[in-house]
């Protein structure tokens, strides 16, 4: 039995997600992390909630809470989403935990030790009428550049350009609206990854089979301009893990808390601290440790392609540096940009369908079928309802839901609700389990690799020779003249939708846990034998016929659907 330990790219708590995050990172890693819990392997899926940092800050005053409730809200929020979507994590934590505290304050302690963090001074904007620094993202001020009276630190909303916060014409505190802003003096700790930059490559080198996106967007970081640059992993905020050598207090750090990129990756492991506290597991560190019982895990992590450097550089560079022994990642998924109808998805103007939104007008299976199966592995891939419409309703209804359908009303009007006896099955038949197996093997081969569309493609074609099959035997023409045929033809059927329930259930876990219960079986074992497995219903088990699996979208739902997500609704 292999050991696969998962981690999804964590979601930022200021919000819901739209479909894009959703496929770009918890959704391939679910339907991964399913896939090795069907094959037989111990898996550990985890993901978490990225609760630190300014935009938390924003959010929560915008919301008028103070961040603490605001985030254990949020948090609680995404939970029952992640959940309505049938994402299977073993634990969705959060990075704000007491676990995470105490290991990113250990991380940096080491760090330290080991001589890889400097404290540099730099300058920075303070307002003495709010008593704090204040990060870019809280000051606004006139737009040197186009005269927009409302451009922010970082950057001006109106003409794009990017700012550094003493540029503004009379800067303000977003906080108090107060103008008496100062430039001050203040301390930061950078981590020296420039000193790891050989110690990262060489490591990287070592990976097998990574995807170009990965790579090339590591070698880029480590190698253009002037190589891999140190980085700072300190802020002047009051929101986040404060600043600490392990235990112990860092002098001249007072009130000021780590970077939300440097605690968050740390999550990864801190919540599987979180998961064990919680009751659910009883040793992290088999997981983590390669000298606890690690050394024998697969570790892959899932992400968005914005995510990729703080994986291969930033990360890394924390676990390698402190010299301890923590499991590495072994894979890195990457994922491109999914858009939206011909545009961006964008949350400020409610453009695009969020996660919220789509479990309101249909189940789960419906979104995951698509978005799994145009996932954006090699480019940016594009929502479309027509797409969505035809996808749905071809696949989904016609191919897989249409052969339940068929077979078991069939059944149950020539033979009962019962697997039929007797007969014996021909050449055709022969066919049909050949075809099944190599198309199931294909898909084996793509899922372990976790090429997510060529896997869906796979999954089609074996749902499609069942189709195919019932139009060249057709058991009800059989019927006339050889019902004893027809009842063995019927028996294979019926064992064929046992199949495709078993091995959809990474993609379509409602539909598939719906078909085993209309077959009344809890036999979902995985088909590493074809022949054998398409046995497993025998002469005289009932069943019942499924509800209908899946329903066709309609021109107008379509229509409705995409006037309603088209955006500037405020
Ligand atoms: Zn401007």
């Amino acid at each position: 039995m292999a050991r696969h330990l998962i981690t999804s790219a964590i979601p930022y708590i200021n919000g819901i997600k739209h479909l894009g995050n959703l496929v770009g990172s918890q959704l391939p890693a679910d339907l991964f992390a399913r896939y090795q819990r069907a094959r037989g392997n111990e898996v550990l899926f985890l993901c978490a909630t990225d609760e630190h940092g300014t935009p938390a800050e924003l959010a929560a005053a915008k919301a008028g809470k103070p961040v603490a409730e605001y985030c254990a809200e949020m948090h609680e929020v995404q939970s029952r989403i992640a959940e309505g979507f049938r994402l299977s994590f073993d634990h969705f934590g959060r990075s704000s935990s007491p676990q995470n505290h105490k290991l990113t304050q250990h991380f940096a302690g080491v760090l330290a030790e080991r001589g890889l963090i400097r404290e540099v001074s730099e300058t920075q904007m303070y307002s003495p009428t709010d008593g704090r620094y204040l990060p870019d993202r809280y000051i606004e001020g006139t737009c040197p550049n186009c005269g927009f009276e409302d451009a922010r630190g970082d950057q001006c909303d109106n003409c794009t350009k990017q700012l550094d916060p003493v540029e503004l014409i009379n800067p303000r505190s977003v906080i108090s609206g107060a103008t008496d802003l100062e430039m001050r003096e203040t301390k930061h700790l950078y981590l020296c990854q420039s000193q790891m930059k050989d110690q990262l490559e060489s490591w990287i080198d070592t990976r097998e089979g990574w995807p170009v996106l990965t790579t090339s967007i590591a070698k880029k970081w480590l190698n253009d301009g002037d190589g891999l640059q140190d980085r700072g992993i300190t802020r002047d905020l009051d929101w986040g893990i404060p600043v600490k050598k392990g235990d112990e207090d860092w002098p001249g750090m007072e009130g000021k808390v780590f970077y939300v990129w440097f605690d968050a990756p740390i999550e990864y492991i801190a919540c599987a601290q979180e998961w064990v506290d919680a009751g659910k597991g009883d040793d992290w560190a088999r997981w983590w440790r390669t000298d606890k019982g690690a050394e024998d895990v697969t570790y892959t992590q899932f992400m968005g392609k914005d995510n990729v450097p703080f994986h291969t550089l930033s990360f890394p560079a924390t676990i390698l540096g402190s010299g301890e022994p923590w499991k590495l990642v072994d894979y890195i998924k990457s994922f491109n940009y999914l858009n939206y109808d011909g545009g961006q998805f964008s949350t400020s103007r409610g453009r695009g369908v969020f996660m919220d939104q789509a479990l309101e007008i249909l189940p789960a299976d419906y979104w995951r079928w698509w978005l799994l199966s145009h996932a954006p592995e090699s480019s940016d891939a594009e929502f479309t309802w027509e797409n969505f419409q035809s996808s749905v309703n071809k696949d989904l209804a016609d191919v897989l839901g249409n052969f339940a359908s068929r077979v078991t009303k069939f059944c149950r009007s020539k033979f009962g609700e019962v697997v039929p006896e007797g007969g014996s099955t021909g050449e055709r038949e022969a066919q049909l389990v050949a075809d099944l197996t190599a198309k199931i093997r294909e898909y084996e081969e793509h899922m372990a690799h976790a090429e997510v569309r060529k896997s869906a493609t796979a999954l089609r074609a074996a749902w499609v020779l069942g189709n195919e099959y019932l139009q060249d035997a057709a058991p009800w023409s059989t019927f006339k003249t050889d019902p004893e045929t027809a009842a063995a033809q019927i028996r294979l059927a019926l064992n064929v939708i046992r199949l495709y329930a078993v091995i959809s259930q990474p993609f379509i876990p409602d539909a598939s846990a719906q078909l085993l219960e209309a077959l009344k079986t809890d036999d979902d074992s995985w088909p590493d034998d074809v022949p054998a497995a398409l046995t497993s219903l025998p002469a005289g088990h009932a069943f019942t016929v499924p509800d209908v699996t899946f329903r066709k979208i309609t021109d107008d739902e379509r229509e409705d659907w995409q006037a309603r997500f088209a955006g500037k609704r405020d």
